[in-house]
């Protein structure tokens, strides 16, 4: 999948409260592309990978995926797509606490009225080494495992692109290092296109391609 965008804008509030979040960031991305992108805290980081997912709308530009313009679909429209074609790992792990590990992995397929393919859900959880972990609660897991949850929910209906925000910076360095170490096994192994934001250095050298944004500036190192 061929991911386009144009001289994406995000601009909140108005007059004093007025904030640029993003300034005209354009990016291609390709299929099987590696994306690392720093930048400080409020530099517009979540804001682009919520446009770049489509979990968010600009205030202006244009993103294609396929050379499909992707903000033209209604909301319904974009949540499905959504589902579908994109996996989202975010920093917080964002499960529900009154589901157990295996619903929540399942989730996205649930909204979809799909069935759960259970030789997939066991190849998952086995890489995520989750397999004795899918009938317990998310409180019942460590901050680790809960992302590995979380990160097999992101590839339970087998999207092309994985987006993943922050996705250790809950986590101890040890169990953050065994995640990004999964996540780099996934995007060389199931070959996905990987994005992931990171405040760290050694993560962002694991990536083939390397961005940092600056005041909602994006630029390419
Ligand atoms: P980062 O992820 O790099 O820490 P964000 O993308 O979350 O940064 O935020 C970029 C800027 O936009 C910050 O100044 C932040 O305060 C502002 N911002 C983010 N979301 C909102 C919102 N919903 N309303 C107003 N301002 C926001
Ligand atoms: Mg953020």
């Amino acid at each position: 999948m061929q991911i386009q965008a144009k001289k994406l804008s995000k601009i909140y509030g108005s007059g004093e409260n007025r904030v640029i979040a993003l300034n005209k960031a354009s990016l291609d991305i390709a299929q099987g592309d590696f994306i690392s992108i720093m930048g400080p805290s409020g530099s517009g980081k979540s804001t682009l990978l919520h446009l770049l997912s489509g979990l968010d709308r600009p205030t202006s530009g244009s993103l294609t995926y396929d050379g499909r313009e992707i903000y033209s679909l209604t909301d319904r429209e974009l949540s499905a797509f959504r589902r579908r074609r994109i996996g989202f790992i975010f920093q917080q792990f964002n499960l529900l606490p009154v589901l157990t590990a295996k619903e929540n992995i399942l989730m996205p397929l649930l909204l979809d009225k799909k069935q759960p393919d259970e030789g997939y859900l066991d190849r998952l959880s086995d890489l995520l080494g989750i397999r004795d972990r899918l009938s317990h609660l998310p409180h019942e897991l460590s901050g680790g495992q809960q992302q590995r949850v979380a990160i097999a929910r992101s590839l339970i209906a087998q999207p092309e692109v994985i987006f993943a925000d922050e996705p250790t910076g809950n986590l101890d360095s040890r169990s953050g290092g065994e995640v990004m170490e999964l996540l780099k096994g996934i995007h060389q192994n199931m070959k996905k296109t990987l994005i992931v934001i990171t405040h760290d250095g050694r993560i962002a050298e694991m990536a083939r391609r390397r961005l940092t944004i600056m005041d909602g500036v994006l630029e390419e190192v």
